[in-house]
């Protein structure tokens, strides 16, 4: 090809990438919400990480591959640990994942660092389609609103929100190099009480009990969470797998773990209709907890009839971690089929794609005026 060929080529496929770029622009003029209901199929993810616990994960490019027209929208976060490979622990055998080594984890500031450039690396069309969140701060320092301040000010006009970040995590929480985290500590009240001056959204994972909890006993911190939650009115708070884990409240075939899920519901429900929590919302992401509320027909019923009626207050998320494929991707939305059957139309829109926009398109606004103020 000559040079003169490839220059007219080039310009071409520059022309039609405008073009494309205008459709798709004045395609999003409308906001998907305004496409009332909307193909059932479709989401906007709540909870998505682009890389996994060694920073290692796939590029932002292929995630959108991946959210093709099937996916609107996507928060945007790595994970803020990261695994150590510790020699005298596992030898040649690298470890990717925290359960695979006794080594512990740290806190890997740079994640936001590397998650502001790949969306910074993105077309203006492309980031609207994503709300990235800061997540590498130790929540137990009481320096950690600091680093979030930090970020804001340094990569203005990229973050919406915070985590999703964690105090206990099953495995996890035990395995952070330092101080444990707690829900008590006055270091995570510093940073939630900056997130509702800024405006950030918050996604925090914290579960609501210790794992293998006897089923007749209060969950161990519940009480410490609500509080939590009632001392921070103003944030906007996202409660990751409504306190679900792996092993907490695992759902057997039991009627003891059946009876123990039913309460699970009940202390939601007693939360929903707590008017001192109405900023706090729900995420159902993570195939855990797919499993659990489509165990049997009656924990589908269970989950769908609380869905139906607090429909404002659920957001599906993924909570996959650098998937390789559209079908790892989608496995956990199709896992659903089951309850999103059910819904009404109202309330499946809402939690697939509604809530998401009220919540995150708030939380942009707030934060870009912030940002705004605070200007260096
Ligand atoms: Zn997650």
């Amino acid at each position: 090809m000559t040079r003169r060929s490839s220059v007219r080529s080039t310009s071409v496929a520059a022309a039609f990438a405008a073009l494309a770029m205008l459709v798709l622009m004045v395609g999003r003029a409308q906001p998907l919400d305004a496409q009332a209901p909307g193909p059932a199929d479709g989401f906007n993810d709540s909870h998505f990480h682009l890389t996994n616990y060694v920073q290692q994960g796939i590029d932002v490019r292929q995630f959108l591959a991946i959210m093709g027209t099937r996916v609107g929208r996507s928060t945007l976060f790595g994970i803020p640990l990261q695994q150590q490979w510790s020699y005298g622990n596992s030898g040649d055998f690298a470890p990717t994942y925290y359960l695979q080594t006794d080594a512990p984890l740290y806190y890997y500031s740079f994640t936001d660092a590397y998650i502001a450039m790949a969306y910074r690396a993105l077309t203006p069309a492309e980031q609207a389609r994503f709300d990235p969140m800061i997540t590498g701060f130790n929540p137990a320092d009481m320096y950690g609103v600091d680093h979030i301040r930090r970020v804001l000010t340094t990569f203005p006009g990229v973050f919406s929100g915070i985590g999703e970040f964690s105090i206990h995590k099953e495995f996890v929480s035990s395995k952070v190099a330092g101080e444990t985290a707690s829900l008590t500590n006055p270091a995570l009240d510093r940073i939630l009480d900056f997130a509702a001056e800024a405006g950030l959204v918050v996604i925090l994972h914290s579960d609501i009990d210790m794992p293998f909890a006897k089923t007749d006993a209060e969950p161990a911190y519940l009480a410490q969470m609500k509080s939590l939650l009632k001392r921070h009115p103003k944030t906007t708070i996202i409660w990751a797998h409504v306190g679900l884990g792996r092993i907490v409240h695992p759902v057997k075939a039991s009627a003891e773990a059946a009876e123990r899920s039913d309460t699970q519901l009940e202390i939601v429900e007693t939360m929903l209709k707590d008017p001192a929590l109405a900023h706090v919302s729900f995420d159902i992401s993570w195939d855990e907890v797919a499993k659990y509320a489509v165990a049997s027909p009656e924990s589908i019923a269970r989950v769908v009839r609380i869905l139906n009626q607090y429909p404002d207050r659920f957001l599906f998320g993924t909570d996959t971690v650098a998937p390789a494929s559209p079908a790892a991707y989608y496995a956990v939305f199709d896992m659903w089929a089951p309850v999103w059957s059910r819904l009404t139309p109202e309330a499946s829109r809402k939690v697939r794609t509604g809530n998401y926009e009220r919540l995150f398109d708030e939380g942009r606004r707030r934060v870009r005026a912030w940002e705004q103020a605070h200007a260096r």
